[in-house]
């Protein structure tokens, strides 16, 4: 029998998930000699043997990897035999090329779990338990190969024990880089707002004052989280109140599925997604008759929750009787990242958190928890972070250059692209803070080393004010690279298609809020032909005043009388509806002033602003106090009769491009508002009229174009009715349709599209 030696280079997620030791067996069992090792581009193996033995093996770590691996490549070369003694795990090297992907964090796998709660066991209740399938891993490398050495848990030195399991090729903490023990690893000490240490065991304690109504900071995965007990109405207003944070849902964590099924109804693959290693917070619709303060979620369909990711979290669930569920919320001032340095969160949130349960295990980078609902059977990604990220996502463009596109403004997220991969941010959020810009620059500092990706192409969005151009901007010039930019909805539509793979001429609708249009107008109710090349603008909402700019988004009441003042000039305030009875006659003359004389009045095209204004006209919300609410509470109180009634738009065509007018909407309301109909019904007539519309224009785009694929993106496709509504009624219609899945189709998505679209044009 011939001797042979092949050397195997892996590529894709194969570190710091058990790759080596598997290799190690798979080669001992095969009789097999030679070596594995981690470099910086993924894995290395050498087998020398038999060579039927040799292929074998390949084929079971094609067929076969660990759970966690993602192997994107496999390159094979025979190569001369050397004569090996025996099979060893390699201590890594470093090469010239950064090309291994960093796993997501992975919450705690089953079997840690289990020994986590085995009296028996010598980590019994350790709150850092961690194997090669969970535990920490982009929140805390700082940079590649993924050894200990390059991760936060580098200061702690593995004791004894610890070291035979990490030394073991059978071991389950095989090269587990985080693996640590309560004799050597990193602890929890719970103090109060002055730093002073509480007595008693930290969670028990922690379990108690959760009970007790307090508010506890808890220092997690990718940062702090704000914890109450949900079931507790004063904690939770509390919370609320200190916060600033009065109405937006609060995120929820139970101890496992059977509690969850108390409060919201869950579907089988609702269920699995909650308990899954990725471990997101997941929309649910909640219980009829639940026990749950309102105030978790006021006028919302929907509750979001997730599972315990970490030990840590696990343990705060095993005296259920004081907290069964708990608010978790991001623990940051409003506006303003989450935090992940001890002293920081007491500085910062000391007045909102009676209590910080801390610990020594540093967070080299933040990551907020990660939001997916789930919409006819599969994700619909809301925030894509934990558990997620930095997963690359799969472009169906290949850029010759490296590409770094700076996001939008408002739930901010950057790219750095890559040959075929788009390696996607965290969380940023919004940019107008000056720590949010602090940890948006260390944020894209810490990519480019951990990717090794430096960009030569800089993408920001067309919006001279977004904080994320102006950064673009000085970048590329104190850098001297070239600097692209793309108009908002296009990157949305673009982010749509690399979200669906395709690569073609779509009709795109992109809705949203705000986005800046080419002629300065604020664009947000559109229709593109669009690929990655370019887009047409072929239809829109037909412009409107926005007065007061900003504010006007923040206050609806102010499209509402603007939207009627368009209907019908200054007789509206004669009407019967409630609306005028609550409107404040000094501010409508201002308003209108703004108007008339077009100060501080810029135009919009804007979808948003329209469920805003319906939303004020039907007594829902004058006020918001987070992004959306508005047209989220009109979107929660849809009662659909089941009949065809809906409202009218009306058309007309301008040099080539639809305009749709929403008067005769407004005057339908105003008629339904004057005849009673109930505001679950108007909402429902809305809705439907939009999706009417919808199909009107994308039947004519069709008769002009000839085009059949429809990509919906923007954030105003997170609405699931008008989603589901228009995604049915386009398919009769004999449309191919495109949505989102792994991309937020609202702003968290804009980077992706960026760079997308600056794959295809640069040479
Ligand atoms: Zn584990
Ligand atoms: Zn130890
Ligand atoms: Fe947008």
């Amino acid at each position: 029998m011939a001797k042979e030696r092949k050397c195997l280079e892996i590529i894709g997620i194969v570190q710091g998930v058990g790759f080596r030791p598997f290799i190690y067996r798979l080669a001992k069992r095969h009789n097999l000699k030679g070596f594995v090792l981690n470099n910086t581009k993924g894995v290395i193996v050498e087998l020398e043997g038999e060579g039927a033995q040799i292929e074998e093996v390949i084929s079971k770590i094609k067929e076969n990897p660990p759970p966690l691996a993602q192997i994107e490549k496999i390159e094979c070369e025979s190569l001369p035999v050397l004569e090996y003694r025996d099979f060893e795990i390699r201590i890594s090297r470093k090469t010239e090329e950064k090309n291994t992907l960093v796993s997501p964090d992975i919450a705690t796998c089953e079997k840690c779990k289990i020994e986590l709660l085995n009296p028996d066991d010598r980590r019994y209740h350790y709150p850092f338990i961690n194997c090669i399938n969970c535990g920490p891993r982009f929140t805390i490398i700082r940079e590649l190969p993924y050894d200990r050495k390059n991760t936060t848990m580098a200061k702690f030195k593995m004791c004894e024990d610890c070291r035979l399991e990490y030394d073991d090729p059978a071991n389950r903490r095989f090269h587990a880089q985080p693996d640590a023990c309560p004799v050597c690893g990193p602890e929890v000490k719970l103090v109060d707002r002055t730093a002073r240490v509480i007595k008693g065991e930290p969670i028990s304690k922690t379990i108690e004052l959760l009970g007790e109504g307090k508010i506890v900071a808890i220092k997690g995965l990718g940062g702090f989280h704000l914890a109450c007990n949900a079931k507790d109405k004063a904690a939770v207003s509390l919370l609320r109140e200190k916060k600033g944070r009065p109405s937006k849902p609060l995120a929820l964590m139970a101890g496992d599925v059977e509690v969850v099924r108390k409060y919201a109804y869950l579907s089988k693959k609702e269920e699995e997604l909650l308990s899954s290693s990725r471990s997101p917070i997941l929309l649910l619709s909640k219980r009829e008759g639940n026990t749950l303060p309102e105030e978790i979620a006021p006028g919302n369909r929907y509750i979001g929750f997730m599972l315990p990711y970490t030990p840590l979290h696990i343990l705060l669930f095993q005296d259920p009787k004081e907290a069964e569920v708990l608010v978790m919320t991001s623990g940051n001032k409003i506006g303003e990242p989450i935090i992940i340095k001890n002293m920081e969160a007491i500085r910062v949130l000391g007045g909102i958190a009676d209590y910080f349960l801390l610990h020594n295990r540093d967070i080299r980078i933040p990551s907020d928890d990660s939001v997916v609902a789930i919409f006819e059977d599969r994700p619909i990604m809301i925030r894509r972070s934990r558990g997620y990220v930095p997963e690359p996502i799969k472009c169906p463009v290949h850029t010759k250059k490296n590409i770094l596109g700076c996001g939008a403004h408002l739930k901010n997220t950057f790219s750095l692209a890559r040959g075929n991969e788009i390696f996607t941010s965290h969380h940023i959020g919004d940019l107008g803070t000056p720590k949010s810009m602090e940890a948006y620059e260390r944020g894209i500092k810490h990519f480019e080393s951990l990717f090794d990706i430096h960009p030569e192409v800089i993408v920001v969005d067309r919006h001279p004010e977004y904080l994320s151009t102006k950064f673009g901007e000085k970048w590329a010039n104190a850098n001297d690279r070239p600097l692209m930019r793309v108009q908002h909805h296009h990157a949305h539509i673009a982010s749509c298609l690399v979200d669906n793979d395709i690569d073609k001429e779509v009709i795109g609708i992109a809705w949203d809020g705000t986005g800046f249009g080419e002629d300065g107008a604020i664009w947000g109710g559109e229709f593109l032909i669009a690929d990655f090349k370019s887009y047409q603008r072929k239809a829109h909402l037909e412009y409107i005043p926005l007065p007061g700019g900003e504010k006007a988004v923040k206050e609806p009441w102010r499209m509402a009388t603007t939207y009627l003042y368009y209907t019908m000039g200054e007789d509206f305030l004669d009407l019967d509806i409630e609306l005028i009875g609550r409107l404040d006659l000094k501010k409508w003359e201002m308003l209108k002033a703004m108007i008339d004389r077009k100060i501080n009045a810029p135009l919009t095209s804007s979808a948003g602003r329209l469920f805003d204004a319906v939303s004020s006209l039907l007594d829902l919300r004058d006020r918001i106090t987070y992004l959306g609410q508005a047209a989220i509470e009109l979107e929660m109180i849809i009662e659909d009769d089941g009949k065809a009634n809906f409202y009218n738009f009306k058309l007309r065509k301008e040099d080539g491009i639809y305009i749709i007018n929403a008067i005769p909407v407004i005057r339908s309301i105003i008629d339904d508002l004057i005849h009673r109909i109930p505001p679950s019904v108007i909402s429902a007539r809305f809705h439907k009229g939009l999706i009417e519309m919808i199909a009107d224009i994308t039947l004519r785009l069709r008769d002009d174009t000839g085009i059949t694929d429809v990509a919906l993106s923007g954030g105003v496709f997170q609405n699931r009715f008008l989603l589901q509504g228009a995604t049915k009624r386009l398919i009769k219609e004999g449309f191919r349709v495109y949505t989102h899945h792994n991309i937020p189709s609202n702003d968290g998505g804009i980077s992706v599209g960026q760079v997308a679209i600056a794959a295809n044009v640069i040479p």
